[in-house]
């Protein structure tokens, strides 16, 4: 069983709003054991709003619309769904007395315009909305020689929408799919280091069609997310189906795979690692705004690690100006280093500096990014320091790539690589 999933409106096609409906739907069908194999995103035109309920009806067994069922003129789904389905439009007077109760409700009398939302294709059923005006749209169409295909029209309002569904339309999956139903469960391995292809080529033959589990990989800001998927007839069925597949891709992977929680970012995992071992971690940023004291400030719930870090503007005009440096970071002068100097050992001394001025056990240091609209346009390189008790490590990053990923994904590289440290020093034998 398929289902096509319809967005109406013009402020989805014209890209005003975004079509957040779209992807809860599916996920809501996907938790059915329904792949959603359509989305289609349509005007307020009821010409084409017809075309594609027809076309839906042909290639898909469930339909879910959203939008079009206001009391305006430009709002279509009602009369889309007559024309499409050759059935008349019919007064419901249980829907009629229902909006008017609403309008009582709110002390506002009903403007006759809305009479139009108690308006229903015949053979149709009412989806109730207790939280709005419009009422959905429940209705089968026969096909020749196949099963109806069943459409479901809900509001554009996702509040309503999301009510609508949980009331009324998965309750009625439900009992369409029987006893037979199924489950579409995902499983996700989060990995950072490598690029896509790369770790394609780690993993041989399993990113192919048609395997089951399937395997899909999806990149983003430098995060590599492994979805391993499958439909089975319960999570404990999901769980043996999959296991021998996220076996196999542990050991072929290894420590490129930082977390198997698909809400959990580098940040979440080297706090948690560093509450583990009891220690804390400082950094130092330059030209990042703050970026990666925010992550870890969020992701430190409950402040136990994360003792804080220096902000400071792009680097080199703090390296060649020692005045430029914030008064409250006065211990950070002792780093100032003239013009030409070598960046990597700057970038070791702030790490140290700042392990001592913060307290902490770990520093962390985001060197300067070479200024994307410098004039010689030459490409830089980024220096990240990870000063710990065992003593400080400068790596440098060629800096190349689009503007807009390069800063998440330098603040990355720093926490992956305290991340490693964190993992090696977890395994090691006391000292
Ligand atoms: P109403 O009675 O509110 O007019 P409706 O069924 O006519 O309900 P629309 O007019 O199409 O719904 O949309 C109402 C609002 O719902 C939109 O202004 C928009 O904020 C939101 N909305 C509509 N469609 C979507 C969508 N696909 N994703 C997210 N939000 C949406
Ligand atoms: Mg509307």
């Amino acid at each position: 069983m398929i289902a096509e999933v319809v967005s109406i409106g013009d402020e989805i096609t014209s890209g005003q709003r975004l079509d957040t409906n779209s992807q809860w739907l599916s996920q809501q069908l996907g938790e059915c054991g329904i792949r959603a194999a359509y989305h289609t995103t349509v005007g307020d035109d009821l010409a084409a709003n017809v075309r594609v309920f027809r076309e839906a009806i042909q290639r898909a067994d469930i339909v879910i619309s959203t939008g079009g069922l206001g009391p305006t003129a430009d709002d279509l789904t009602r009369e889309a769904l007559a024309e499409t389905t050759g059935r008349p439009l019919r007064l419901d007077s249980t829907a009629l007395s229902q909006i008017r109760a609403l309008f009582t409700r709110r002390k506002r009398e009903m403007p006759e315009r809305n009479a139009v939302q108690a308006m229903f294709p015949e053979t149709s059923r009412v989806i109730p909305n207790l939280n709005g005006t419009a009422p959905g749209i429940d209705l089968s169409v026969a096909r020749p020689d196949r099963s109806p295909s069943r459409i479901f029209a809900l509001p554009g309002v996702p509040a309503e929408m999301r009510e609508m569904w949980k009331h009324s339309v998965a309750p009625a999956i439900a009992e369409m799919l029987g006893p037979s139903r199924h489950v579409i469960r995902h499983h996700c391995i989060k990995c950072f280091g490598v690029g896509e292809s790369e770790l394609e080529r780690m993993l041989p033959d399993m990113i192919r069609r048609g395997r089951i589990p399937t395997v899909g990989i999806t990149a983003s800001k430098a995060t590599l997310t492994l979805r391993v998927s499958a439909e089975a007839a319960s999570d404990e069925a999901f769980h043996t189906l999959c296991a021998p597949t996220v076996k196999t891709i542990r050991e072929l992977l290894g420590s490129l795979i930082f977390s198997e929680d698909d809400r959990e970012e580098l940040q979440h995992v080297v706090v948690r690692l560093l509450a583990q071992q009891h220690k804390s971690l400082a950094t130092v940023e330059f030209g990042s705004g703050g970026l990666l004291s925010q992550w870890l400030t969020d992701a430190d719930t409950n402040g136990r690690v994360y003792r804080g870090g220096i902000v400071l503007p792009t680097g080199t005009a703090v390296l060649s100006n020692p005045n430029q440096v914030p008064a409250a970071t006065t211990n950070l002068r002792r780093t100032y280093f003239p013009p030409g100097t070598d960046e990597a050992s700057a970038t070791g001394e702030y790490a140290e500096t700042a392990r001592s001025l913060l307290d902490a056990d770990y520093a962390l240091v985001i060197g300067s990014f070479p200024q994307s609209d410098s004039a010689d346009q030459k490409p830089g390189n980024v220096y990240l320091g990870l000063a710990s008790p065992h003593g400080c490590k400068v790596h440098c990053h060629p800096f190349a790539g689009h503007p807009e990923l390069l800063r998440e994904r330098t603040l990355k590289l720093a926490l992956n690589a305290l991340r490693l440290e964190l993992e090696s020093a977890d395994i090691a034998p006391p000292r």
